[in-house]
């Protein structure tokens, strides 16, 4: 039987949108009529294009998902994830600076969920450092900052999610961003 994590904890800034919320853009951010999300300068900004899709699998799985960022635009994020109607999908969010490690352990106070069923996506490994060490499983997902949606679609990875003690499986997804590597806990 497949097992599946018991919560799926989401960076924010180059894991679900490809900048930071706190240098790259400018909030506040607003919906236009046209439904694109935009900041305070009018630039658009838009999510990685799977993000969707993979929060409505695991919604679909009854997995539970959280975020934990470490951004010190803290409203700005907040708001992007009620503009991009994403804020129904994570049940817990843990955004403002520092290690990680608060983050988590406020996550476990708050679902009960033992580290080592929780599994996390990050882009950055001073992160990934941080949370392995509590037990929770990871995936690093590779920062690529000139990511476009010209950028080629055939060099990305089918997985999203493959480590060794988890199982779950998206549809495929091939944006070069998604690349990831698992490795066991020593
Ligand atoms: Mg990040």
């Amino acid at each position: 039987m497949t097992r599946l994590p018991k919560l799926v904890v989401f960076d924010l800034d180059y894991t679900l949108w490809p900048f930071w919320v706190d240098t790259h853009v400018d909030p506040p951010f607003h919906k236009g009529s046209d439904g694109a999300v935009r900041d305070r300068r009018g630039q658009t900004v838009r999510l990685y294009p799977e993000v969707r899709d993979v929060l409505e699998r695991l919604q679909g799985l009854e997995v539970p998902v959280a975020a934990a960022s470490r951004t010190g635009e803290i409203e700005g994020a907040n708001q992007l994830l009620e503009l991009f109607d994403l804020d129904r999908y994570f049940v817990h969010r843990e955004i403002y600076p520092g290690s990680k490690v608060t983050h988590f352990e406020r996550l476990q106070q708050k679902t009960g969920v033992v580290f080592s069923q929780m599994i996390f996506f990050d882009d950055e490994k001073r992160n990934i450092l941080d949370v392995s060490k509590l037990g929770t499983e990871w995936s690093y997902l590779h920062s690529c900052p000139e990511w476009n949606e010209s950028s080629n679609p055939k060099s990305g990875t089918g997985d999203i999610c493959k480590g060794p003690s988890w199982a779950l499986r998206s549809s495929p997804v091939d944006e070069p961003h998604l690349k990831h590597k698992t490795e066991r806990k020593s």
